[in-house]
């Protein structure tokens, strides 16, 4: 089959879906491999660089979608994009299906097949196309280097000639993926760093990942408990004393880094004004539920702004792309684990298995009807 990446026509997006090194695979599967001109360059791929891997490069998006079967890209396409697909083509991109349902019907429309990244299920044979953890991954780890770029002090402590430095205070809230890689690169820094979840499950984990967990002194700690591996909305009993404890914890905190998310709605306020309010001059607040509205009451999305008593608040959207080199790199080996899948004969001929649960759950369009949402899967 044909597999072309397009440049990435979202504002600002640096991201590509194909690498040089994602496509010799691809190759290796027996596919052809294409790139629209330009389509790595904010990445760190050149051109000559795909060229000399074996892939076509071709001069416009126009002529890309024209040339393959299968297109391979990053954000959710627009509408100008969907038209471009032709009955029978194939798009891989992250879809997010429940919240763009005309993009759904218009590729429905045009006979197209929408393989959704974000649709993939999260079962552990299905880990190495998880492409929302391994940009989670990527956030969480670009978040604390943020926070350090926008912080005047070491994390360290450090005892010098020039005098005794402590180290700094970082508080993660939301232990998933991003929080995690928050905490691991934290911690790795050499922060203090103290972390909280409403599922207690996750306790064992931040501590193994030198965090210590933030427990609440509360009756029943399985209030927050989630269901499929993902948090529930807490009780206002719950919030009340998270809320407290977080108010007992912001004057002594250099760094609060927020990742907390309820699956289908807005990000819950968490981190609020008053808690500002208490932090030191040049402390730091990183938002990553920014895109979702925010954890933190004065989070701006997609700036940074600094609070009247000092402290920087950073709401940027796009963590991953602020690295296009390295989520380029782990995205394309997600989506070339999928092709992998989709190619199981390694013969560059695709067999689109609806039996197969990670296929199955991962498209959302298919053979001229809407195949989202998606049977749970059958094997955990
Ligand atoms: P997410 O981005 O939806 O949420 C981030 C975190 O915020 C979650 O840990 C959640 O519990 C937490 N949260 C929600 N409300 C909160 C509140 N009020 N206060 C504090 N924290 C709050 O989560 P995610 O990173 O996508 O991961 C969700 C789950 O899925 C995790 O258990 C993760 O381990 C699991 N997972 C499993 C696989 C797999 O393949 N088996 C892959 C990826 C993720």
């Amino acid at each position: 089959m044909k597999i072309g990446a397009p440049r990435e026509q979202f504002d600002g997006e640096a991201r590509v879906a194909m690498t040089p090194d994602s496509a010799l695979q691809l190759q290796k599967l027996g596919h052809e491999c294409f790139v629209e001109a330009g389509a790595g360059a904010k990445a760190g791929f050149a051109d000559t660089a795909y060229a000399a891997a074996g892939v076509t490069v071709l001069p416009d998006a126009a002529a890309l979608y024209a040339a393959v079967d299968i297109v391979a890209k990053v954000r959710p396409p627009s509408e100008a994009e969907v038209d471009l697909l032709r009955s029978g083509q194939t798009l891989i991109s992250f879809f997010y299906p429940a919240q763009n349902g005309a993009l759904l019907d218009r590729a429905r429309d045009k006979g197209a097949t929408v393989i959704a990244m974000d649709m993939v299920p999260r079962i552990s044979r299905a880990q190495k196309m998880d492409a929302l953890s391994s940009m989670a991954n990527i956030a969480g780890y670009r978040a604390v280097i943020e926070a350090g770029n926008n912080f005047g002090r070491f994390f360290t402590g450090q005892v010098t000639a020039a005098g005794k430095v402590p180290p700094a205070k970082v508080l993660v809230v939301g232990a998933g993926v991003a929080g995690l890689a928050a905490i691991g690169t934290a911690t790795s820094l050499g922060a203090i760093t103290y972390a909280f979840d409403v599922r207690p499950e996750v306790a064992e984990q931040i501590e193994s990942m030198g965090a210590e967990f933030v427990f609440l002194d509360f009756e029943d700690n399985q209030d927050g408990a989630a269901t499929g591996g993902y948090a529930a909305p807490s009780s206002p009993e719950f919030r009340e004393k998270q809320l407290e404890k977080f108010r007992e914890l912001a004057p002594d905190m250099d760094i609060v880094i927020t990742t907390a998310l309820i699956p289908g709605r807005d990000a819950p306020k968490l981190w609020l004004e008053d808690m500002v309010k208490a932090m030191k001059p040049g402390s730091v607040v990183v938002d990553l539920a920014a895109e979702r509205g925010g954890n933190c009451d004065l989070t701006v999305p997609d700036q940074k702004i600094v609070s009247d008593n000092g402290v920087t608040i950073i709401g940027y959207t796009d963590f991953p792309s602020r690295m296009a080199a390295q989520s380029s790199t782990l995205y394309s080996t997600n989506i070339r684990h999928m092709l992998t899948d989709l190619t199981p004969a390694k013969d560059g001929v695709i067999n689109h298995n609806m039996e197969d649960d990670v296929i199955r759950g991962a498209t959302v369009t298919h053979a001229g009807e809407i195949t989202f949402p998606p049977p749970p899967p059958k094997v955990a």
